[in-house]
């Protein structure tokens, strides 16, 4: 048998019934609906490779640990704080949600939008970038779905996406 999410052909364990490697098992959310989109999501077993040890080794659980806690433990990003080691969303996570809509739906500057919040026009793209806030997780440079609460709703997410390419592009 192989991983239902990214061909691997070790499995560890099954999960709704589906199959999956150590790794896509430890980053599945527990939510059966999540983790079906999860599922669907398929991903190349070669981009986790960094986080499998071809050797055996004792301490690749510790490795794998900490890959993860640099990946989504480390630092909250604005709206979010870490309780036992998970992002919840914080007092400002209504202040991120005024931030995409202000954008998308309000002819303001990035400068303007920017110091209204107290940002930078860099920490503001940063924020208007970041997956997190749809639910989702960097993990090796692919995006995967995360277990934590998004603040964000997708579309509203996307059309930001799209705004700032446009401005980009001027
Ligand atoms: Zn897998």
């Amino acid at each position: 048998m192989i991983c239902e999410k990214c061909g691997f052909k070790s499995i560890y364990k099954k999960k709704f019934g589906i199959p999956l490697c150590e790794i896509c098992y430890y980053f599945s959310p527990n939510d059966e609906k999540s983790f079906f989109n999860y599922v669907e999501e398929k991903i190349d077993y070669s981009v986790l490779e960094t986080y499998r040890n071809k050797k055996p080794n004792p301490q690749k659980k510790g490795m794998f640990e900490k890959a993860k806690k640099g990946l989504v433990v480390s630092r909250a990003p604005l709206g979010y704080k870490i309780i036992e080691g998970k992002l919840i969303p914080s007092e400002k996570s209504k202040e991120v949600f005024d931030i995409f809509n202000e954008f998308v739906n309000e002819n303001i500057s990035l400068n303007k939008l920017a110091k209204k919040h107290n940002l930078s026009v860099n920490g503001l793209k940063k924020v208007l970038r970041n997956f997190t806030y749809i639910g989702k997780i960097k993990f090796n440079k692919q995006v995967f779905q995360g277990s934590h609460e998004p603040i964000v709703p997708i579309v509203l997410f996307n059309k930001a996406q799209d705004k700032l390419e446009k401005l980009n592009l001027k």
